[in-house]
């Protein structure tokens, strides 16, 4: 499925995508670099097909610190079997393995962040050939697609699934049924601060029905976070009628990020000094957090404030920070 004009993905996939049965393998990116002239970046697969049905495709590891979709991912592509597959589900654990690997949110490789490098480039950066890929290849297979997120290193998120609002009114209210489906503990109409490049825009833009999740963050997993995750993922399937049974959902609070007031940014830097915890309710106006200067003591504190009511749903996780940075989320109980 190639455009015009575009030359081929370097990489090659070991895996059959019209196969039947289950397969592990690679995508295969050829990379050369001073440990080995003839070397590859391998992104770990699992391909499972059986019969006719819609395809589902699962991704974690977009950003590489965010950890509990590449443990639902690793699970389930150890665990699913043809058997319990009407269709196809295609599980990529961690979508941007250098930099899974590596411990980091972007790639160590060349800095890349995947989700500002869609539609990607074929004679791109190693990031941009595997955003590439999937612009070209994958997400055209692909009827829903789940992209796992949580915090990472930086942020920490109440954990829920989200869809977008879209202008298709159709596909908008086929991905939140999956929302629903997934059953979080919350679930999020978002918005992003800075959709350009975004995996989530180039899979809707194709008209494909898609979710995406924050499960957490700091860098690590928890035990509830993981399975919230394991769960979901099961749900989403079975929701699409991939995998036989009943979504196994438990009540989700809703939550909506009307507009850009949701966020809050630091104007200094320094030691941060949280006021209210996640999942508390604030009002517009209300001081979220302190931040100290930390060159000298008695120096003034400056503060970061709510701009609407709301519930924290995000927040900064080290206990410094900079100047830009955000500080808080807040989102509307609908
Ligand atoms: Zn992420």
């Amino acid at each position: 499925m190639i455009d015009k004009g575009l030359r081929p993905s370097p990489i090659s996939p070991t895996v059959d995508f019209s196969a039947e049965g289950v397969q592990h393998g690679f995508l295969r990116l050829p990379y050369s670099r001073d440990d080995s002239a003839w070397g590859s970046v391998m992104v770990p697969i699992t391909v499972v097909k059986n019969g006719e049905g819609p395809t589902a495709l699962l991704t974690g590891g977009n950003h590489g610190d965010e950890y509990e979709g590449p443990i639902a991912l690793f699970d389930l592509a150890r665990t699913l079997k043809a058997a319990d597959v009407s269709g196809r589900v295609i599980v990529v654990p961690a979508m941007n393995y250098p930099a899974f690997a590596a411990g980091t949110r972007t790639s160590p490789i060349d800095r890349g962040n995947m989700n500002r490098s869609f539609p990607g480039k074929p004679d791109g950066t190693v990031t941009e050939k595997i955003a590439d890929y999937f612009q070209r290849e994958l997400l055209p297979l692909a009827d829903i697609v789940l992209d796992f997120h949580s915090g990472g290193k930086t942020l920490d998120f109440l954990p829920f699934c989200a869809a977008h609002i879209l202008p298709d009114k159709r596909q908008e209210a086929r991905a939140f049924e999956l929302v629903d489906a997934f059953s979080a503990p919350y679930s999020m109409k978002m918005l992003e601060i800075d959709a350009v490049g975004m995996y989530d825009t180039a899979a809707e833009e194709m008209g494909k029905v898609f979710i995406t999740t924050e499960l957490g963050g700091g860098g690590t997993a928890t035990a509830k976070s993981a399975g919230i995750a394991k769960r979901g993922v099961i749900n989403v399937l079975r929701q699409a009628g991939i995998v036989a049974g009943k979504a196994d959902t438990v009540p989700t609070q809703w939550l909506d990020m009307p507009d850009g007031n949701c966020f809050s940014f630091a104007e200094e830097g320094g030691l941060i000094e949280p006021l209210v915890d996640m999942g508390e309710t604030v009002v517009a106006g209300q001081v979220v957090a302190r931040i100290y200067p930390i060159g000298r003591s008695g120096a003034l504190t400056s503060e970061v404030s709510a701009k609407m009511d709301g519930v924290l749903c995000a927040r900064h996780f080290p206990g410094l920070v900079k100047p830009g940075d955000c500080v808080a989320v807040l989102a509307r109980a609908v």
